[in-house]
């Protein structure tokens, strides 16, 4: 099931032919609406009543609204619901016959711009798209720090947005939170700059700080990275606290957008006033056991705090060892007041990354041998949610027209597997969607098995980050339909690489695939410095086949550069080979006929 970021999504349509367009998003978790009247329509859901008061209904429920109707239509269903970019849903109209896929309403905030890219791939619909933002490829400023969890700040963000589009200069001032961002094409291309610019230039702050205010146009994004370390008395009220936060915040000129979360000693992990706190705004609540905290040096500890609850220091310790930081930001500070029970301190460490709020999630996408058209449309809306992709350049290369303006893109050289797994992973714990693509299908001789191993490794609950495995047209399957029916029968697939595989363990191999007469693909046959495995290969099949067994030779398939060689066993030495090659040796019933490779599944054997 490929991922539909915006989540829940109804779909809605009142003709049978608009049914039928939108019944494929059922197996991606759309629940599609039909009246009473369109019948046959297997998964849907049937409302009763007008379709107006079915859609206020969705309305309030819903992430994503996906119509099967005339736009006309759409907008006037929708006009009286519209609140505020910020808050309304996603709205995608597809037309009755899924020609197209139109972004109508809240194309950034909402995702409507991904979801229609994301269902265009699924109804091999056009999608269309408005914004400034995607038409131009500019960077979105609003929906810049989404996938690192930033938050939206004070700011004028239509008249910065409007600027951008319009091509003029807006100077970025980032004091925190990750850079990843700026490699992306949309800021490269854009009219953003890092360099200083004069005062009455917009401005784009990153900070975790809220100031300053100037008379001139900004926006200020909030990238959490501040951790609040908090002691208290039993039973302190909520209220005190939350008091206390905004009092510190606002002395020390801090944005409240800016909090990552709140750190205390584990005895305090059940004390209500917090709970309440962290439950209602969404913040994580870290613990540390009071012998961590001991080893953190603070500039305030306290003898008294030392003796109540076995360490010097619980709101500095704890936002240090949160934060993972050397120095505070702020220095504790001690909240009192008549009107609410408790004490409570609270002291702020920044950290150097950003706590993102998001679960991560790794997309292991098989391309398919070479051209797009091998690639299924579910492996291609994969690639276009994701906030980062990772692979080979030459694969990168190979989907660029897939590539979104707004994706980190982290082409790395071919030998670097190991360390584009773990920057997957690192990436995807953080909280990022990953997609790491890998040519033919990624489970076959690819980068998953590299991943999953490394996450194991990790200590990987199986659970977070999520993992989805998109599989891809294999090179042994896309060589087969070059050639006809070679893979009729029992087959196995065979790499030559004696790289991460012991030779001995591969001869073995070869020797059973070769004496049980399957048909057989040789992977990895041969690179500038392996050739002999080839030969060794063609002399242990000689021993258990007729020379005259057909062989294919299959170099690039699928791509521009696509040659294809038949020949035989005995003279598959003298045929050209490489690391883009595959070999596909017959059993002793294949045949050629003309240009293509059959190996018979026993039809016209005469045999029941
Ligand atoms: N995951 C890939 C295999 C990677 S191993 C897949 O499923 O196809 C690399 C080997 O795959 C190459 O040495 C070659 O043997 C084969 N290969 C990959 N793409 C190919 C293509 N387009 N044509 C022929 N062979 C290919």
């Amino acid at each position: 099931m490929i991922l539909l970021e915006v989540q829940p999504i109804a779909a809605i349509a009142t003709t049978p032919t608009a049914a039928k367009t939108l019944q494929p998003l059922c197996q991606n978790g759309v629940i599609l609406w039909i009246p009473e009247s369109v019948v046959g329509i297997a998964g849907a859901k049937i409302y009763t009543g007008s379709l107006k008061s079915h859609v206020t209904e969705l309305w309030q429920t819903h992430q994503g609204l996906i119509f099967g109707l005339a736009t006309g239509a759409v907008v006037r269903l929708i006009a009286p619901l519209l609140h505020h970019k910020s808050c309304d849903p996603a709205i995608v109209v597809v037309d009755e016959t899924g020609k197209f896929a139109v972004s109508l309403c809240s194309g950034h905030q909402g995702g409507a711009d991904k979801l229609t890219q994301a269902i265009a791939q699924l109804l091999n619909a056009t999608p269309v798209l408005t914004g400034a933002a995607s038409t131009l490829g500019l960077p979105a400023v609003d929906i810049l720090g989404i996938p690192f969890g930033w938050q939206r700040g004070a700011g004028n963000w239509t008249e910065v947005s409007a600027a951008i589009a319009r091509g003029e200069s807006v100077q970025v001032i980032q004091e925190a939170g990750s850079t990843l961002w700026q490699s992306t094409a949309s800021f490269q291309h854009s009219s953003l700059t890092l360099e200083p610019t004069p005062d009455t230039t917009p401005k784009v702050y990153i900070t975790p700080h809220s100031s300053p205010l100037t008379p001139h146009p900004f926006i200020r994004w909030h990238p959490r990275v501040l951790w609040l370390g908090i002691g208290c008395e039993r039973g302190t009220s909520r209220e005190l606290i939350e008091n206390a936060i905004t009092q510190v915040c606002q002395e020390h000129r801090l944005a409240e957008q800016a909090i990552a979360g709140i750190a205390t000693i584990d005895i305090k992990a059940d004390e209500v006033g917090l709970i309440e706190l962290c439950r209602d705004r969404n913040l994580p609540l870290r613990t540390f056991p009071a012998d961590t905290l001991r080893s953190v040096t603070v500039p305030n500890p306290s003898k008294i705090v030392d003796a109540e609850v076995g360490t010097p220091s619980v709101a500095e310790a704890a936002a240090l060892c949160a934060a993972n930081a050397q120095n505070l930001l702020v220095a504790k500070q001690i909240f009192r007041a008549a009107e609410f029970q408790g004490a409570v301190t609270v002291a702020i460490a920044q950290a150097e990354q950003e706590y993102t709020g998001r679960t991560g999630c790794l997309l292991l996408i098989g391309i398919g041998p070479g051209q797009l058209d091998q690639m299924t449309p579910a492996a291609q809306a994969a690639v276009t949610s994701a906030d980062v992709v990772i692979g080979y350049s030459l694969y990168i290369d190979l989907i660029a027209s897939l590539l979104q303006p707004n994706q980190i893109i982290e082409a790395l050289p071919i030998t670097q597997e190991r360390q584009r797994a773990q920057r997957a992973i690192s990436l995807a714990q953080w909280g990022l969607t990953v997609a790491v693509v890998s040519s033919g299908d990624i489970g076959i001789y690819g980068m998953a098995g590299l991943v999953l191993e490394e996450l194991q490794a990790q200590g990987w609950d199986g659970k977070t980050p999520s993992v989805e495995v998109f599989p891809g047209i294999t090179a042994m399957q896309a060589a087969a339909a070059r050639l006809g029916a070679p893979l009729m029968h029992d087959f196995c697939a065979i790499s030559l690489s004696d790289l991460l595989t012991p030779w001995e363990v591969i001869e073995k191999r070869l020797h059973a695939a070769a004496q049980a007469d399957f048909v057989t693909a040789l992977y990895n046959p041969r690179s500038q410095t392996r050739i002999q495995q080839l030969t060794s290969a063609i002399k242990i099949f000689l021993q258990y086949r007729n020379p005259q067994t057909p062989v294919a030779v299959i170099r690039s398939a699928y791509r521009q550069d696509e040659q294809i060689t038949l020949t035989t066993l005995k003279k598959l030495q003298d045929v050209p080979v490489d690391m883009l090659t595959t070999i596909l040796i017959g059993n002793q019933s294949t045949r050629t006929q003309g240009n293509w490779m059959i190996t018979p599944r026993g039809y016209n054997t005469g045999l029941p």
